[in-house]
């Protein structure tokens, strides 16, 4: 198996290769043409995998390739910590090197007027923590009128956080239709609450 099978353009083939990465993990075998094929994904897959290129590189191909809907953030991550989402917005600046994508980190706990000057300048891949997003969409600025594809990463660990009313006042402010891609470490009660609800016949990833 090699990146080149999976139907990744060479902008994104370039930046995998400059990585290093030799082979997709598993979880990249399976999310990343199951995000290609334009459907719901549900992942159950622990830190460490390689779940975040398995998420990410299909995204930014995706967006290179859909028209853009209007104006406003293409794709959504959410995540439940400053951590996760640092690593993620670094991950998508590295991968979405080779294509034009303007990408935003925003998490709690430091100001938010810089947050509302990035935002305001355009962003494609917005990743976030819930709590903030929310404050920063009732502060005006930001809109999901483009919205895609929205990701929730880490999503058991959002839900341990306490995170659930933010995420279901999120998902009520976005487009119907989008693509919606799940990544869990394990697959609770709640979990499969919030998947039955969001998921849309979704292509299931067990590694
Ligand atoms: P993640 O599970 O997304 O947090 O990724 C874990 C680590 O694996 C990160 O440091 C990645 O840079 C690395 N990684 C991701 N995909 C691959 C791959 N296909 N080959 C080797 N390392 C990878």
């Amino acid at each position: 198996m090699s990146f080149e099978s999976l139907g990744l353009s060479e902008a994104l083939l370039r930046a995998t290769r400059e990585q290093g990465y030799e082979e997709p993990s598993p979880i990249q075998a399976q999310a990343i043409p199951a995000v290609l094929s334009g459907g719901d994904v549900m992942a159950a897959a622990q830190t460490g995998t390689g779940k975040t290129a398995g998420f990410t590189l299909p995204l930014l191909q995706r967006l290179a390739e859909l028209p853009r809907r209007g104006k406003g953030v293409r794709a959504l991550v959410l995540a439940p910590t400053r951590e996760l989402a640092a690593q993620v917005g670094e991950s998508v600046g590295r991968y979405g090197r080779y294509q034009s994508v303007k990408s935003a980190v925003i998490f709690g706990g430091v100001k938010i007027n810089p947050q509302i000057r990035q935002l305001r300048d355009g962003v494609d891949v917005l990743v976030a923590t819930p709590g903030r997003l929310m404050d920063l969409y009732q502060q005006g600025a930001v809109r999901f009128d483009a919205l895609d594809i929205l990701v929730l990463d880490e999503a058991d660990r959002m839900l341990d956080m306490g995170f659930i009313r933010d995420i279901r006042k999120i998902l009520a402010l976005l487009p119907k239709q989008r693509q919606n891609l799940l990544f869990s470490a394990t697959f609770s009660a709640d979990i499969r609450k919030l998947a039955e609800g969001l998921l849309n016949q979704p292509v299931q990833i067990e590694v």
